[in-house]
């Protein structure tokens, strides 16, 4: 079944024009809607007969996403989209406007910005335990069409979704830092990734994508001929704490990490950032800090020596059952994380940079719609629905983990994402 239309290639919408009895140039038209113009609801699309989008109204009526609902944040800055899929299941995506001069690192410049952060997958199976997605489990990969379709559908809302005349009016950034980890899911990340670029004419600099921290993707997008930005979640200098908080990182340690990044480095010549959500108590101490920037240091642009690292803090955006400020936090996944004071977070800071490492803090945004950084969840997937492979169900022994993937701390329901990774 075809999941969106943004799903299908050049050749394949020629098809189906012939198909429909009509002219060569009808697919130009489609691919012109489609790209161009952001459009994937067939009846919208103007010039093409009525007969011709009926059709394509009729057979792609169970593709594409709805739009389900819609909460505007932050004074109408940040807007949280929560989109049906087909087959019933959903994900978030958060759109982050940016007047001339305002915002974060990201924000921040000389043009106003409009980023959107997309979902590569409902739900994730890294089961990080301060991270709101992580927490709910995994659901099922999206297609490249259905992360292409959420810039779409963003892209022809905003107009009417911006607050004002100083917000921008067309989209800027791309960001994959919504549900799931899209080297879970190279294939629809880079079909995306390419489509974006190619169709949406995003240029590569304009698309970052996040990973927890999967070395084999690392070393793909260093191989990759498409220069996104790529972006690190470390959240911790040493291995005892990262493996609690990043399961993943028993399968991938720091120093394993860093070194795929300081070979994309020297394959790329680009920058990297890495993320760190500061929690309370957890890892936001000036020891942490003073280690996370002697870990980084090293990394240079060759040619340049410039630092190849650049810190972003993320104070932690508190998760339903993820909050508390309990101690017991790291030993206590799922439960007990707070935000850092911000004191904690200047010396954090600070700490890092004395060893020269650039570093900036995040601005907070969406934090009141549960759309800031790690709140996305679902209320998006179907809440009490058990996870499935393809449709199938599982049984009780395919929730245990492949072995030689040691798997989250919390069972994780999905074991064919984790055999991904490995590959
Ligand atoms: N899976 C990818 C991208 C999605 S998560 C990744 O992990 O990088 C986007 C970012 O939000 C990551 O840096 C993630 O670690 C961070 N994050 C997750 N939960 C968070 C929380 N509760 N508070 C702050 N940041 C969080
Ligand atoms: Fe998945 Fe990223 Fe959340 Fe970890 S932080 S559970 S990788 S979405």
């Amino acid at each position: 079944m075809t999941r969106s239309l943004y799903d299908l290639d050049a050749g394949q919408l020629e098809a189906l024009v012939a198909e429909a009895g009509e002219p060569p140039y009808r697919a130009r038209q489609l691919s012109h809607w489609l790209d161009g113009r952001r459009q994937p609801d067939p009846l919208r699309m103007s010039d093409l007969p009525g007969l011709l989008r009926a059709r394509l109204a009729d057979r792609f009526a169970g593709a594409g996403l709805t739009l389900e609902r819609h909460q505007a944040g932050d004074g109408g800055w940040t807007h949280k989209l929560l989109f049906r899929l087909p087959g019933g299941d959903a994900v978030e995506s958060v759109l982050m406007l940016y007047p001339v001069g305002g915002g974060d690192r990201e924000g921040a410049g000389p043009r106003a910005r409009a980023t959107v952060c997309i979902s590569t997958q409902a739900g994730c199976a890294m089961g990080c335990t301060f991270c709101a997605t992580g927490q709910f489990g995994f659901t099922r990969q999206l297609s490249a069409g259905e992360v292409v379709e959420q810039v779409a559908r963003v892209s022809t809302m905003l107009p009417e979704l911006r607050p004002g005349p100083d917000a921008p009016d067309h989209l800027t950034n791309v960001v994959f830092m919504g549900m799931g980890e899209p080297f879970a899911n190279p294939a629809a990340t880079w079909g995306a990734a390419w489509r974006l670029h190619r169709g949406f004419g995003l240029s590569a600099r304009a698309i970052t994508i996040s990973t927890v921290g999967l070395v084999p993707g690392i070393r793909r997008a260093a191989t990759e001929p498409l220069p996104v930005n790529l972006a690190v979640s470390i959240h911790a200098a040493d291995d005892g704490l990262r493996d609690r908080l990043v399961p993943v990182n028993r399968t991938w340690p720091i120093a394993e990490l860093l070194a795929a990044v300081r070979d994309y480095v020297t394959a790329t010549r680009r920058r990297v950032s890495f993320e760190y959500a500061l929690m309370a108590g957890v890892n936001d101490g000036v020891d942490q800090a003073d280690r996370l920037g002697r870990l980084l240091a090293p990394l240079r642009v060759p040619g340049s020596g410039g630092h190849a690292a650049h810190v972003n803090l993320i104070p932690y955006n508190p998760t339903p059952g993820g909050s508390g400020g309990s101690s017991l936090a790291p030993r206590s996944p799922g439960a007990g994380f707070a935000p850092p004071s911000k004191g904690a977070v200047r010396r954090f800071r600070d700490a890092v940079a004395a060893t020269g490492v650039p570093v900036s803090v995040r601005a907070n945004r969406g934090v009141g719609i549960d759309a800031a950084c790690g709140q996305l969840r679902t209320s998006a997937g179907r809440p009490g629905r058990p996870p499935t492979t393809g449709g199938l169900p599982l049984s009780p022994t395919d929730r245990g983990t492949p072995s030689g993937f040691p798997g989250p701390l919390r069972p994780d329901p999905r074991p064919h994402a984790a055999t991904e990774l490995r590959r």
